[in-house]
């Protein structure tokens, strides 16, 4: 299974089409999607798209441990 991850609400959405063009979670267009790159890369196929541009899970799962955001609550008692 591949992945796109959402620029605007960082959620994860499978990619079980190519019609996969915006986020489940928030509605909003995922810049990724198969259908703009399909018109900067008209020779190439879906299953290229998910190799070249989709998250695998492997990567989903080694993204999970360093987020870059530092969010609230890994720093407690510092300030
Ligand atoms: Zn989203």
């Amino acid at each position: 299974m591949y992945y796109l991850k959402c620029k605007h609400c960082n959620h994860l959405n499978e990619v079980k089409s190519e019609y996969l063009v915006v986020c489940g979670l928030c509605n909003r267009k995922l810049e990724d999607n198969y259908k703009d790159w399909k018109v900067k890369h008209p020779e190439k196929s879906f299953e290229d798209f998910q190799r070249e541009v989709c998250l695998t899970e492997e990567q989903v799962k080694k993204g999970d441990m360093m987020k870059p955001t530092g969010k609230k609550g890994n720093k407690k008692g510092l300030i």
